[in-house]
């Protein structure tokens, strides 16, 4: 299905949400919170070729699919947005989220920030939010606290970090997560005050 770029377009009601930040800035746990209190936010799964972490599900995570699988939806143009991030593939299910949009949910991409500029590219009205953690050294503690990742594999998370950092301009919106509570009150802040916008603007022709 065609995407040809904007919310209102197509029977598209709900609005497109980008959550970029490194892994550990609690993008997950925002969303979360979020979607207890705007229940017409929805998150989308993605696909990805990466492992399941042992408290995983697929489906519910990640759809986790083998690189030549990934590759063959590549190929049949499934995917709103993919992008490589360290050794493994993501990618956003564009009839998932368009199936969503048309029902008139809200939804949430929980991606990198290769995924956020195409997002932008075919979706221009679609809001991005780069979540930061307070420092660098609080990043790398909770990704410690994870136990997930080895000392290497932390160090090249710490790095996609600073790389992810460069494309903090073409965000809308920044949210510093050092307490929960409030990050979440920040995001629910957010997109009520971008779906208002929305809103007067499609009321204004
Ligand atoms: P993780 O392996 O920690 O679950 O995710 C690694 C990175 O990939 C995170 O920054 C996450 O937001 C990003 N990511 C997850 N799903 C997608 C996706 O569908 N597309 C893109 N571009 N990035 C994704």
């Amino acid at each position: 299905m065609p995407l040809s770029g904007s919310a209102g377009s197509q029977g598209i009601q709900g609005s497109l949400i980008v959550l970029s930040g490194p892994s550990g800035a609690g993008k997950g746990s925002i969303l979360k919170g979020a979607m207890e209190r705007l229940p017409n936010l929805c998150c989308s799964v993605s696909v990805t070729t990466r492992p399941p972490r042992p408290d995983e599900r697929d489906g519910e995570d990640y759809f986790f699919r083998s690189p030549a699988q990934f590759e063959q939806m590549k190929e049949n143009g499934e995917f709103l947005e993919c992008a490589r991030y360290l050794d493994y593939w993501y990618g956003t299910l564009t009839s998932w989220v368009l199936e969503r949009l048309q029902q008139g949910k809200d939804v949430a991409l929980e991606i990198d920030v290769q995924g956020g500029r195409q997002v932008r590219a075919r979706f221009p009205r679609a809001v991005l939010i780069f979540v930061m953690p307070p420092s660098e050294q609080a990043l790398r503690d909770r990704l410690m606290g994870r136990n997930t990742e080895t000392e290497e594999s932390l160090d090249r998370r710490l790095n996609a970090y600073r790389e992810e950092r460069k494309y903090l301009s073409e965000y809308d919106h920044t949210i510093v997560n050092d307490r929960l509570e409030e990050a979440v009150e920040e995001f629910c802040r957010i997109v009520r005050e971008e779906k208002t916008k929305a809103a007067r603007g499609a009321a204004h022709g």
